[in-house]
């Protein structure tokens, strides 16, 4: 213990972080009357890539919170995604518009991080019985004694131990609530990311999200609001990054290449690294962590954000249910939210892999995709609930798959006027072997799930 820590008030919940996780779960918590201390570093000064395109469940949670009223001038709406096939060109997009799903009741939005974080933390700072500590951070966490922990807190006047009935690590993918708790995760650093802002005048698809696929990597354009629009492009690992833009760029219809071309040129892009964080637990005595801190994958489906607030409401929702029974609240969260994040993990993880099309198998996954997506209009529709996270079920996954996987029939003369028999006979074993293997997951996480909720 250090010798400037001296003992702090007590709260219900203690939020370590105030980004989208800890603002939405101060706003999921804060109507159910608790004493609610949220502690944040404050923005850091080197300003990084993150998340700006909010699926429509996202901005329905956000709105249940009460964290963004409707009209509220931020942002960009956002119809869906405009996915362009590396071998089609610059004019042949892919539309999977949201429009097309009954449940979504509001479109997406993207909002530029920065203007994100601030709203939804001014938004809390406003909210009755939550106290904000900024540029305060979690420094320790210590047993009470007994199994619940306490946080150790470091603010401008020195070091201060509070207790809380509930901890809540909201402090991003490298969390170190969840370090100092003892919970240990896997990483594996996909590729780094770099991103410019342009006017939106030539977005190709002004409204969508806009997804390149290359072969050297994944590279997304949309609107963010005052007639600006981002574009981030992925540079894989070891790859040169001017070499890797300048493929992408090779993929934007040439009005929009330009626009980028001069942004690139006048000043140095914003960076961030693309990793899939997977911790061995989400809760640990009285502390659940939230939002990427409960682990996080590539942001190729655009749903981290959502995520965020889904967990927060899972949280509330847990709580409620147990009678604010901490023990018995968490065990539901964990469960709850297990399944949304390895649904949610899985898609991102097999469409990277097919986009990026490494091999014959992968290649012909992607093919099938897109001869899903073409022949099937039903198909579109399910395939957007689960990329925006409105459908969180592995059942739906694991059919979706199968249902892609059989196209590779239709496709067989077609792949066997430039590849072998071989190779698609690889491939089709590849994608049954999978796809019996998300079935057995889902049925086991059905299973769990039904022993964790008592039924
Ligand atoms: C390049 C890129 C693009 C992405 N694009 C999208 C997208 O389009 N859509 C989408 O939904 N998601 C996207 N994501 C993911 C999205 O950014 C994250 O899922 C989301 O920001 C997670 O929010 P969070 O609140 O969990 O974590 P963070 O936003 O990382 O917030 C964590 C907070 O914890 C604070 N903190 C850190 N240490 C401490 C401490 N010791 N004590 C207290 N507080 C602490 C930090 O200051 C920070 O405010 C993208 C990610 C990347 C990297």
């Amino acid at each position: 213990m250090q010798e400037d820590l001296i003992e702090g008030d007590e709260w219900d919940v203690l939020i370590a972080g105030g980004g989208v996780a800890g603002a939405a779960t101060a706003a999921a918590l804060a109507p159910l009357g608790l004493k609610i201390l949220v502690v944040e570093p404050g923005p850091s000064q080197a300003r990084r890539l993150a998340g700006e395109l909010i699926h429509p469940p996202g901005i329905d949670g956000l709105r249940q919170l009460g964290l963004l009223a409707e009209g509220t001038p931020l942002g960009a709406p956002v119809h869906g995604f405009a996915v362009f096939p590396f071998s089609e060109g610059a004019d042949a997009a892919m539309l999977l518009p949201y429009g097309a799903v009954r449940e979504h009741r509001t479109p997406g939005y993207a909002i530029e991080h920065r203007l994100l974080k601030a709203h939804l933390l001014a938004q809390v700072q406003s909210l009755p019985g939550v106290t904000v500590w900024l540029g305060a951070r979690v420094v320790g966490m210590e047993r009470d004694p007994g199994p619940a922990f306490r946080a150790v807190v470091r603010h401008g006047r020195g070091q201060t131990a509070l207790r809380a009935r509930l901890v809540v690590g909201a402090d991003g993918p490298r969390s170190p609530v969840r370090k100092l708790i003892g919970i240990p995760h896997q990483t594996q650093r996909y590729s780094g990311m770099l991103g410019v802002e342009v006017a939106d005048t030539h977005l190709p698809h002004g409204g969508y999200g806009n997804i390149f696929l290359t072969p050297t990597g994944v590279a997304y354009a949309y609107g963010i609001g005052a007639g600006r629009a981002r574009v981030m492009f992925e540079v894989l690992k070891g790859a040169d990054p001017g070499a890797s833009i300048r493929v992408q760029l090779g993929a934007f219809p040439v009005p929009f290449r330009r626009d980028v071309e001069r942004a690139l040129a006048a000043g140095k892009p914003l960076a961030a690294a693309n990793f899939c964080i997977i911790p061995d637990g989400t809760v640990k005595a009285n502390v659940a962590l939230v939002g990427d801190a409960r682990g996080c994958c590539h942001p190729l489906t655009a749903s981290g954000i959502t995520a965020a607030v889904k967990d927060a409401l899972i949280l509330r929702d847990a709580l409620c249910e147990a009678g604010f029974d901490v023990t018995l609240a968490l065990r539901r969260y964990a469960r709850l939210c297990g399944r949304l994040q390895l649904t949610r993990r899985t898609l991102a993880e097999e469409l990277r892999e097919a986009f990026l099309a490494e091999t014959p198998e992968t290649l012909l996954l992607s093919q099938c995709i897109f001869a899903y997506w073409r022949a099937s209009p039903g198909g579109r529709i399910r395939s957007m609930a689960l990329l925006s996270s409105l459908d969180n079920s592995l059942v739906s996954l694991a059919w979706q798959y199968t249902l892609v996987a059989l196209q590779a029939f239709r496709l067989l003369p077609r792949w066997l006027k430039s590849r072998t028999l071989g190779s698609w006979c690889r491939g089709l074993l590849k994608f049954f072997h999978k796809s019996l293997k998300f079935q057995q997951a889902a049925l086991r996480q059905r299973v769990e799930e039904r022993l964790a909720l008592g039924d």
